[in-house]
């Protein structure tokens, strides 16, 4: 059995299953038994479902697989609590997915493209290209990955350790290689798999999308019943510098993404975020804050100021890039003029910089430049 022909397990949704079980000739209950195996029991092998017959699990084992992803590399930083994960699909292609566990919380972010088409400058991902869109069942696929290392997390430390961290994945983030709305439809149906309240069951509130500015994606999203989270990357605060950073302003220029996040938050009635990455006196001038601020507050005679939060994020280093991080003193400044205009915005504290697992790092491998004491945010 070839890759192209491959029955996927954990690609199936529940009438796949259940299509895949009468065709074998077994009753439907056997789908609902392997469905909640896969993604409530979270099991990793046909032997490991134990509630079936010997013979099914042997049939499974045989003529099923349960991943396509295959593990490259897995990359371990802060005291094992952040793992990268460097996947290759059939055609060599890669796709990373970075698990970051706190005390409070564990979080995925997880690609749904290999390569990204959209060419920002700071970005690793961008100095790939595009390779391909990842298939629902791909996407679905790393989120499992991050469960099961989670499992992995707490079995492998010593109880009063594991007390203190989660159980679950509490965060979806969309914001590895690629950009999700070039990807809608995969994308989508990957969050329906994951929302299924009798498989992973997760919360629409879990997940984050984030975009680099499609207008057409941000209203279709404000379409959608399911309330996710939107995080819209801007980076600059006016048309000129942000073509430099992102050549997507071309296509959908400032005042159009605003107009989008306008249209975004006034149907919805939920905030949208707002990404800032920090680049040294490139986008960090006190002036650009003042800048960012009066764009957000709006035309204080016709709109109200736009319901929304700011996420500065001091640049992970890329190679082969001129760019330079922000210092802490830069950051805080620039902060500190949003704050004064009363708009919501933090700090991002950064987990992975040295495994090259931050935002805007993933590049399927590659070295990671040294940060500098003062840079270190982490
Ligand atoms: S920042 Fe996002 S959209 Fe831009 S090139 Fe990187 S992965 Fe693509």
């Amino acid at each position: 059995m070839n890759s192209s022909n491959s029955v996927f397990l954990t690609h199936q949704t529940a009438a796949g299953l259940d299509a895949l079980m009468r065709a074998w000739g077994e009753p439907a209950f056997r789908a609902r038994q392997i469905y909640r195996q896969l993604f409530v029991s979270l099991a990793a092998s046909a032997q490991a479902m134990t509630d079936l017959p010997a013979k099914l699990r042997e049939r499974l084992a045989a003529e099923t697989k349960f991943f396509e992803l295959e593990t490259a590399k897995v990359q371990v930083g802060d005291n094992g609590l952040t793992r990268k994960a460097l996947f290759k699909l059939p055609d060599g292609s890669p796709v990373e997915s970075v698990l970051m566990v706190y005390e409070d919380r564990a979080t995925v972010c997880v690609s749904t493209q290999s390569g990204c088409p959209m060419g920002c400058v700071f970005c690793a991902t961008g100095k790939l290209g595009f390779l391909r869109d990842l298939t629902a069942g791909q996407i679905v696929e790393q989120v499992l990955w991050a469960c099961h290392e989670l499992k992995e997390i707490r079995d492998e430390r010593p109880p009063h350790e594991t007390a203190k961290l989660p159980e679950h994945i509490g965060n979806i983030v969309f914001m590895g290689m690629g950009e999700p709305f070039n990807n809608f439809d995969n994308w989508w149906e990957s969050i329906e798999r994951l929302h299924d309240p009798n498989g992973l069951n997760f919360g629409a509130r879990s997940f984050t999308v984030s975009t680099v500015g499609l207008v057409p994606g941000i209203l279709r999203l404000a379409r959608m019943k399911l309330p996710v989270n939107l995080a819209i990357s801007l980076h600059a605060p006016e048309d000129n510098l942000r073509n430099d950073l992102m050549p997507v302003n071309r296509r959908y220029p400032v005042a159009d993404l605003i107009a989008a996040a306008r249209n975004y938050t006034e149907a919805t009635h939920r905030r949208v975020s707002f990404e800032y990455v920090l680049l040294k006196e490139k986008n960090d001038l006190p002036a650009q804050a003042l800048a960012l601020a009066k764009l957000l507050r709006g035309d204080s005679q016709r709109e109200r100021p736009l319901l929304c939060h700011v996420n500065l994020i001091p640049w992970n280093p890329v190679p082969g890039t001129p760019l330079g991080r922000s210092d802490r003193r830069r950051v805080l400044a620039f902060q500190q003029v949003l704050l004064d205009h009363k708009i919501s915005c933090t700090v991002r504290v950064e987990r992975g910089i040295k495994i090259g697992a931050a935002c805007g790092q993933l590049a399927g491998g590659g070295e990671i430049p040294k940060i500098e004491e003062d840079e270190d945010f982490s």
